[in-house]
């Protein structure tokens, strides 16, 4: 019996595409339908692109009956809204944006449009990426498709839901915390956040702009090579983009892992690490070794200060960012302003939620003439610190194993009003942007039919090795495969 469209690899859509086995029109229509039927109960999209979707799903038709296009032609993804998308709303979870229509492509989307993807919708997303739940966007929560009272992480979880419950093969998310890593974690999904540099930022609303990174949420590292490698690559338009050469993903995902040196940092399986999570990454390590892989452990001394260090960092580029959305030439405005700064204030005010105003107040502080040299500099100085604390590490280990996020998914509203609790779930993820490393987040063995992620982190541009890893872990292993309920 063949595979339903839905739980088919991209590998595999593309050569039932080719095939003529169905049109890529129908593959669109089969995943509308499930979003129309499905998404109702998790909110994983704000904007559905039916219309549009069909008419790039008749072009890429056009393109393979004239035997053009490459491997992800005709494949429908989701971008998460954080994505400039030209003639679609692109409201980045905000009411800031709420009917902000970009006028351009961003890089990443571009990428992948030029490569023949079908666009089916713009996922939910925390406001302005800020948050670890998908529960501060202003079009409400997002539910996990595993469990509708649990959230799905955040800031990209309602890309993560969306691929997850199967209405999408694929979607983009960004990572500038563990955005990425964490929801594709918690929706047993693969996740990867390339080095800094990789993926154009151009066209992808900053946030914190030395942290922020774009990459493709999937379900197996397969899928999340095909993507990445569409999407990798200098680009002119983001001064920050890194001009090297992009490798072959695919060539090597197969490669042996025999001898692969895995350090597992202590400082990432103590105390706030939930124990089953625990049991499951060890089982997944475990496999690892089953594999040829040699474990060592390994010590990234200041964890402990990835939180802080972000919490400084983060929220003064934020508050730099943030500072364009002044009423004036785009985004909300409110109504009859008095004066000019009755119009900042108020559009403001209006325009942004709770949790990024206290990440702007939190970054204008530390920012602010008495206060820089106390928070900011000395932030400054941990992530060097924090970021020597790797180069260390990987003078002795090829990747280093942990977990992605020290629970399962927790429950709605259980962390949203206390934010340090909130932020202490980025735990594990934060350092890697800190230090601007290539990291992923896999499916380990799910525990109380909640799934588990296993994080993998690697050395500067060593996204090839990681996929690599986790592709071999994957043909092992069926922890990815495995299928919310309903969702089948
Ligand atoms: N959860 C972190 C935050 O709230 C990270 C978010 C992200 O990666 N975009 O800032």
């Amino acid at each position: 019996m063949s595979l339903p469209l839905h739980e088919r690899s991209l590998g595999q859509l593309a050569a039932g595409l080719r095939a003529r086995e169905f049109s890529s029109r129908e593959l669109a229509t089969h995943y509308l339908g499930r979003i129309a039927r499905l998404d109702p109960g998790l909110n994983s999209l704000v904007t559905t692109c039916a219309e549009d979707a069909l008419a790039a799903a008749d072009a890429a038709d056009a393109r393979l009956a004239r035997g053009d296009g490459g491997p992800l032609t005709g494949l429908p993804l989701i971008h998460k809204d954080i994505f400039c998308t030209q003639g679609v709303r692109t409201s980045c979870g905000s009411r800031m944006l709420d009917t902000f229509v970009a006028p351009y492509d961003a890089t990443v989307v571009a990428r992948l449009k030029a490569a023949g993807t079908v666009m089916l919708g713009k996922a939910n997303m925390d406001e302005f990426a800020m948050g670890s739940s998908n529960e501060t966007s202003w079009y409400g929560p997002v539910r996990n498709p595993w469990d509708p009272d649990r959230v799905p992480g955040g800031s990209s979880g309602g890309s993560a839901a969306a691929v997850a419950a199967r209405l999408a093969p694929v979607a983009t998310g960004t990572d500038t915390g563990g955005s990425i890593r964490q929801p594709a974690a918690l929706c047993g999904l693969t996740g990867i956040k390339p080095t800094y540099g990789r993926v154009s930022r151009w066209g992808m609303i900053a946030f914190a702009s030395s942290l922020d990174q774009g990459g493709p949420l999937a379900r197996s590292a397969q899928d999340a090579a095909l993507v990445l490698q569409a999407v990798a690559g200098y680009d002119p338009h983001d001064s920050t983009s890194v001009d090297a050469p992009v490798p072959e993903y695919a060539a090597t995902l197969d490669d042996g892992i025999a001898g692969l040196r895995v350090g597992l940092p202590k400082e990432y399986f103590g105390e706030g690490l939930d124990p089953k999570v625990r049991h499951s990454v060890e089982t997944a390590i475990a496999e690892l070794r089953r594999l040829g892989a040699q474990t060592v452990e390994i010590s990234l001394a200041n964890t402990a200060l990835a939180v802080p260090t972000y919490y400084v960092v983060a929220p003064a580029e934020c508050s730099s960012n943030l500072a364009r959305y002044d009423g004036v030439r785009y985004g909300h405005r409110c109504a009859d302003p008095k004066d000019l700064s009755d119009l900042y204030e108020r559009s403001r005010a209006e325009g942004f939620g709770a949790e990024v105003k206290r990440r702007i107040l939190i970054g204008t502080y530390v920012l602010s003439a008495g206060y820089y040299d106390a928070y900011y500099l000395k932030a400054q100085q941990l992530r060097q610190l924090i970021s020597e604390d790797f180069r260390r590490a990987f003078a002795e280990v090829d990747v280093i194993a942990g977990p992605t996020s020290p629970t399962t998914a927790f429950r709605l509203g259980e962390k949203a009003g206390d934010p340090v609790t909130m932020y202490l779930s980025d735990i594990y993820t934060i350092a890697a942007n800190l230090a601007g490393l290539p990291a992923m987040s896999l499916p380990a063995e799910p525990v109380g039919g909640l799934p588990v992620g296993l994080q993998l982190m690697g050395n500067y541009f060593a996204e090839a090795r990681l996929l690599n890893v986790a592709h071999r872990l994957q043909e092992a292993t069926d922890w990815h495969r495995r299928v919310p309920p309903g969702c089948e």
